[in-house]
């Protein structure tokens, strides 16, 4: 039995059938239509001489042994975010499910070293607010205590979702013990964004993922009535706070690959006749070198205090949240630009603005690569999100030449 991306197609639709609306796919982590997706999966599963276990956290793991126990695992999320797409995480499950066919139809049910593909639970986060749920359990980097309380919009617990779904909560630190023997990660995922699109090309290689810094910052000014105070006698909290908006323009501008963006902004009082006296603001900082990140943290902080000096007014800054840049392995990005380059054209390098689970696995110290594949008009999390079946015939023929590569490397010992 030879590779089949065809049938890699086949699937994702009729996962599609099977677990979407008109609104797009329903598969939200914990839910009856992510439970009827991973039965659906299992039953993919018959014929095959694997094994199938839940780890602690959800995650579904499956199993082909081979003569050595060290391992490659390939994987993605079967999980979706309420009214999504019929690729996001989907691909990189089925995609991986095909190529462990291959695998063992080739080495005649038993490969050289083991090969597991997993189902990390509940990457989106979609319910309760916590992405990559089962894959920070994996690596360790989750702590119970944060997550046992998270609800969801009707008060239901995480603790008490997964109860629902055959998991304790108090165990999820188990799912550690999964790193053992594992040597390589991979994970095929759609790219979520424009640039393979304007670039014309079908699949990039993932350089790592960008680091994020998250912060909520406060100018304070003096709210006053807009008839009677001189444009010269005002301060102006909406004022410094929409300069900093446009100003995080040339502050990301100056590197090739940094994002920063103003999501949120509210004005208080927030009425027609009131100058703004308070004015909040969430920023959100990307790129994968922690230089950078660093320089446009204090580039940002640097023009508020200017900004909210020349309009009479004080700002205040507090940390939201902040992660790491995650670098891919170099190995396995070599493998992965072969490996396009045997099925397709010149491989390019994208970094990933998305966090993925793969962050997680690599953050673990597992040598980790992801490849991307173009999205069409660059949109996801929405029922429009799509790739061009050539595309994904392309990304599953590649993804399994990098799972041989790196098979054959981590059988020779990783040299
Ligand atoms: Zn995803």
């Amino acid at each position: 039995m030879s590779l089949n991306p065809h049938r890699t197609i086949a699937e994702l639709k009729e996962l599609r059938a099977l677990t979407a609306d008109e609104n797009g796919a329903l598969r939200v982590a914990w839910t009856d239509t992510w439970l009827k997706a991973r039965e659906w999966f299992a039953e993919k599963l018959i014929g095959l001489p694997v094994t199938q276990h839940y780890d602690a956290a959800g995650n579904n793991w499956i199993t082909l042994p081979g003569t050595s126990s060290d391992t490659l695992v390939i994987g993605s999320h079967l999980d979706s975010v309420p009214n999504g797409g019929w690729l996001d995480g989907s691909l990189g499950v089925l995609a991986g499910l095909e190529i462990l066919r291959r695998i063992s139809a080739e080495w005649e049910e038993r490969p050289p070293i083991t090969i597991q593909l997993v189902d990390w639970a509940d990457e989106e986060g979609a319910r309760f607010g916590r992405s990559l749920f089962g894959s920070s359990a994996f690596a360790g980097t989750s702590t119970i205590e944060a997550d046992r309380g998270r609800q969801d919009r009707d008060g239901i617990t995480l603790e008490a979702a997964m109860l629902r779904c055959g998991f304790d909560i108090q165990l999820i630190d188990k799912a550690v013990s999964g790193q053992e023997n594992v040597k390589a990660y991979l994970e095929l995922h759609i790219e979520q964004g424009p640039i393979l699109e304007r670039m014309e090309l079908p699949l990039a290689v993932v350089k790592g993922t960008k680091g994020v810094e998250r912060h909520h910052i406060v100018f304070h000014g003096q709210e006053a009535h807009s008839g009677s105070t001189p444009m010269n006698a005002r301060h102006d909290a909406l004022a410094a706070a929409a300069k900093l908006a446009l100003e995080v323009y040339p502050i990301a501008q100056k590197h090739p690959d940094a994002v920063c963006t103003v999501g949120s902004l509210k004005t208080f009082p927030g009425i027609v006749t009131a100058i703004v006296g308070r004015c909040e603001m969430t920023l959100d900082q990307r790129d994968l070198e922690p230089k950078v990140l660093a320089t446009m943290l204090a580039e940002a902080k640097e023009a508020s205090h200017r900004f909210a000096a020349e309009f009479g007014c004080t700002v205040e800054w507090s940390k939201i949240w902040s992660i790491e840049p995650e670098p891919f392995d170099p190995t396995l990005m070599q493998f992965c630009a072969e490996s396009i380059q045997e099925v397709t054209d010149s491989p390019v390098q994208l970094p990933s603005g998305p966090l993925h689970d793969a962050a997680e696995v690599s953050r673990a110290g597992i040598p980790t690569v992801m490849m991307f594949v173009q999205s069409l008009y660059g949109i996801s999390h929405n029922k429009i999100e799509d790739t061009d079946e050539t595309h994904l015939e392309l990304a599953v023929q590649a993804m399994d030449r990098l799972a041989s590569k790196t098979m054959n490397w981590i059988a020779e010992g990783c040299e």
